[in-house]
């Protein structure tokens, strides 16, 4: 414990309430902040736009999230979660075909994510040493020396702080003050996607009732339509249907339906086809995916902390989001319970962070690379990346090792060097030669 020590975290989406359990086991005092109205319920908030769309929880955020609040994961059971085994229950359609039933060893919950965070802010709430100001927007992180000494509110008033943490999602509005008062100089990547997302919940109707199948329907292009859908709380489904390239799934539910009906495989038309939708169907657009590379920063405040979105947001298409703001977190618990001084964490944090955020940026890229209607030069190891993806997935069709290291690749349990150095490695290259030769 840094005693006597204050932490600053700006922001109480997912990111925010991870790394405000992280710095609680190390600092005296934390204070979260943030602009928007914390709801004691499990109700969607105006500050987090996406929280009405699927949101799946990738295994490496659950157990990230688990090592900082031990129990949590059987917080969100008791939340209403669906517990899903991964390789059997959520069914993948992608590369032109299903991935084949398996038990992958590891099992997923589901909720939606509004429940997901009202489980983890209780959780946060409940420690000692955190405070909460919510309808508070901060204005400005204070800088001073090269260091961030705190934050300063809307109403002028000044918070000091000795560690600051930016948790303020994919709109990052503090990351551009900071570069305007020229206290940060770092490169920018953006992307141009074009993905939009509209979401509906329904009640599952008394045959379904029982269900714990979730789909993920992702057909290759030219078809630009994909299909998100989880049992979640309340014995509900949650259904994103997605489009890019700049159309809209339509909000109205009879066109919705229809929209649905319209993905590569029927399973999921089936099911809404005579479900009840609870609420309103809701749109999302998320024209680009960027990542700040503050980890190559040239100039970038002490004992300031970026995390989540605010660093890095890529297609959520590929549930990954959530997963690395708790991984991140979880990375900042390490260093603090090494002993790292806190002059030393941002340099030692960018430098894991940058990897965690840079391997999600990968998945997600390459695979968004595919589709014409994404925009921009794609990169020179494109290609290699692509021979790479398509030769796991063909291996993972014939063989159940291929299958199970796939499925823990995706949900972040492992890097690439599994494929480079592991076990498989001499088999997966073996195979990948030969797909290029033919
Ligand atoms: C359509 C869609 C679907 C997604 N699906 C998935 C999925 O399946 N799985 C997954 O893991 N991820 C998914 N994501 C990504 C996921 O939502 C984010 O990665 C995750 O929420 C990031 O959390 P965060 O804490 O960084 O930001 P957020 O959760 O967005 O929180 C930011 C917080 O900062 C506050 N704030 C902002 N500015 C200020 C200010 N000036 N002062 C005070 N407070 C401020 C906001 O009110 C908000 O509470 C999806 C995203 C979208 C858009």
């Amino acid at each position: 414990m840094t005693k006597g020590s204050k932490a600053i975290v700006v922001g109480a989406g997912i990111g925010g309430l991870a790394a405000a359990a992280a710095l609680s086991q190390h600092m005296s005092d934390v204070l979260v902040i943030d602009r928007d109205i914390l709801l004691h319920d499990n109700a969607a908030r105006l500050g987090v736009g996406q929280g009405a769309h699927t949101h799946q929880l990738l295994k490496a955020g659950e157990l990230a999230l688990e090592r900082l609040l031990p129990g949590i994961t059987d917080n969100f059971v008791a939340a209403g979660a669906v517990q899903m085994t991964v390789g059997r229950d959520v069914k993948v359609y992608d590369f032109g075909g299903w991935m084949d039933d398996c038990d992958a060893g590891f099992t997923v919950t589901s909720l939606s994510r509004p429940a997901y965070e009202g489980v983890l802010r209780r959780r946060v709430v409940a420690l000692e040493n955190v405070r909460f100001h919510s309808e508070t927007p901060v204005r400005r992180f204070v800088v001073e020396d090269g260091h961030c000494t705190g934050v300063q509110l809307e109403d002028g008033a000044i918070l000091a702080a000795d560690l600051v943490v930016d948790s303020t999602g994919l709109t990052a509005p503090l990351l551009h003050q900071l570069q305007e008062e020229g206290h940060a100089e770092f490169p920018t990547e953006e992307i141009r996607i074009n993905v939009a997302y509209t979401t509906g919940r329904f009640r599952r109707p008394e045959k379904w009732r029982d269900d714990q199948i979730g789909y993920f329907v992702l057909p290759s292009p030219p078809d630009t339509h994909f299909g998100l859908m989880l049992p979640i709380e309340d014995g509900q489904w949650i259904l994103s249907l997605g489009a890019r390239g700049g159309a809209v799934p339509p909000r109205d539910l009879q066109a919705f339906k229809e929209y649905a009906k319209g993905l590569v495989e029927p399973h999921v038309y089936e099911r809404i086809k005579d479900a009840e939708v609870v609420g309103e169907l809701r749109t999302f657009r998320k024209p680009t995916a960027t990542r700040h590379r503050i980890w190559e920063a040239t100039k970038w405040p002490q004992r300031l902390i970026p995390i989540g979105d605010a660093m890095s947001s890529v297609n959520p298409t590929y549930g990954q989001g959530m997963t690395v703001a708790a991984c991140e977190a979880d990375a900042l618990e390490t260093l603090l319970a090494g002993q790292t001084p806190l002059d030393d964490l941002v340099k030692a944090y960018l430098a894991i962070a940058g990897e965690i955020s840079g391997r999600a940026w990968s998945l997600s890229t390459n695979s968004d690379y595919v589709y014409p209607e994404t925009e921009g030069e794609r990169p020179a190891n494109f290609a290699m990346s692509r021979a790479l993806a398509a030769t796991l997935r063909k291996l993972a069709d014939e063989d159940m090792e291929f299958r199970h290291l796939r499925y823990r690749l995706v949900h972040m349990l492992e890097t690439a060097d599994a494929l480079r150095s592991g076990p498989l490695a001499v088999r997966f290259f073996t195979a990948l030669q030969g797909s290029m030769a033919s």
